[in-house]
């Protein structure tokens, strides 16, 4: 049993990233755009439709990938679970890296 408060964060933490097995990468995006059809009520330019796409780096390369209606909330979900597996990374580096520290100075 870990008496250290700092290994328990990190167990927890360790232990929640199961849960975000299903992440995506990059960013989900909220566009407004013009069909292109005369008669549809987009082209007054106002009154667009609304599409959301995932934009990331695929290669370097900027890229979008359209998402259908019926993902979007579960697409919104993946890429808000990359970022929480993140914070996760960044938080037990943090850990690991003042028990390094402290481990150097040590005799
Ligand atoms: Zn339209």
């Amino acid at each position: 049993m870990p008496s250290d408060p700092e290994l328990e964060t990190r167990g927890r933490l360790i232990r929640g990233l199961g849960a975000l097995r299903e992440m995506l990468p990059g960013s989900f995006v909220e566009r407004k755009r013009a069909c292109g059809r005369p008669n549809c009520h987009c082209s007054d330019g106002k009154s667009l439709h609304t599409q959301y796409v995932i934009s990331l780096l695929v290669e370097g390369k900027p890229k979008t990938f359209n998402i259908p209606a019926r993902l979007v909330e579960q697409v919104r979900q993946k890429v808000a679970m990359r970022h929480r597996f993140d914070a996760a990374a960044a938080s037990i580096c943090g850990i690991n890296l003042r028990r390094f520290l402290k481990e150097k100075e040590q005799p």
